[in-house]
């Protein structure tokens, strides 16, 4: 059962003359204890949801991956080689309901020449306990401004690259407080998104997400929620929220790749109303063949 299937990425800046990408055993496959990548998490990356073997908004993520690597001022990436890679490593895994491909560039070797980088592609985390039943969040402060973004760009707000331990950390005070989650909030009390998520909030026949000028990483399940609203009877807006506006909402959700959607159902230790009919359709349109 072939249940992990890895591709090493070659000379996949754009210009290089031999793009490719080759298949590796996952448990032996290395990475070099001089990759930028391992010593300073110097690197980006992006994981695609897979749904019955189709990546879903497989574009999108190879859009935000050359964001995030501008942002980073890392060379521009051969992303035709990557989808590429994308695409075989899905073929290769045994078929499976759902599957995460991650792709992993890094700034590679110190002093050395060329980005390292590998898709991975496995059988996620199991989200349908969260999707199913709704997940418990507290709001924490991230500790920046919400102009951070344009104030201080070297921050990398907004980019996707390999520094998540403060974004774990997160997650394990969420645990010390006896909730599943966390939304960061700015020092001047907007609202961001979760260490690993879009933050999504219903008022009425309205969906509202925060702006992407808050220095939060623009989601592409979010981009595809918003796609497939107006089809359900929502009306959509990307705006400035605060604390009192997801405590007031409707219903909230927080929104990723491997997760999709899951309800918010506690926050702070206040249980928050679920909208489970309007998850399942989001999650329906999502994964179903005409949200593809
Ligand atoms: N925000 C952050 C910080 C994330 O890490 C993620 C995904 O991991 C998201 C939002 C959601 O993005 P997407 O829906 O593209 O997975």
């Amino acid at each position: 059962m072939i249940d992990s299937v890895l591709m090493m990425l070659h000379a996949i800046e754009r210009g290089d003359s031999a793009a490719t990408f080759v298949r590796e055993n996952p448990a032996t496959a290395k990475v070099g204890v001089l990759d930028l990548g391992v010593t300073r998490g110097d690197g980006i990356f992006e994981s695609v949801g897979v749904y019955s073997n189709v990546p879903l908004q497989l574009d999108a993520h190879l859009e935000r991956l050359a964001r995030s690597a501008r942002m980073l001022d890392l060379p521009s990436l051969d992303l035709s080689v990557v989808k590429q890679a994308v695409l075989a490593s899905i073929a290769a895994h045994e078929p499976a309901k759902e599957l995460l491909s991650k792709i992993v560039i890094t700034r590679g070797i110190e002093g050395g020449h060329g980005l390292t980088g590998w898709v991975l592609t496995t059988t996620g985390i199991d989200y349908s306990t969260a999707r199913a039943r709704g997940v418990r969040v507290v709001m924490l402060d991230r500790g920046y401004r919400s102009d951070v973004a344009q104030t201080a760009p070297w921050l990398l707000q907004g980019a996707k690259t390999l520094s998540y331990a403060v974004n774990k950390a997160a997650l394990r005070e969420a645990a010390r407080r006896d909730a599943d989650d966390v939304v960061f909030v700015s020092t001047d009390g907007v609202l961001l998104e979760g260490p690993a998520s879009t933050v999504l909030l219903r008022t009425g026949d309205s969906l509202f997400t925060p702006a992407w000028d808050f220095g939060v990483l623009p989601g592409t399940t979010q981009r595809a929620v918003f796609d497939v609203a107006a089809g359900l009877g929502l009306d959509t807006s990307y705006a400035r929220l605060t604390v009192d506006d997801l405590r007031n909402s409707d219903a909230a959700w927080l929104l990723s790749s491997g997760r999709l959607v899951a309800p918010i159902r506690a926050i702070d230790g206040q249980q928050h109303p679920v909208d489970a009919s309007l998850t399942a359709a989001l999650i329906e349109r999502l994964t179903g063949p005409p949200g593809r």
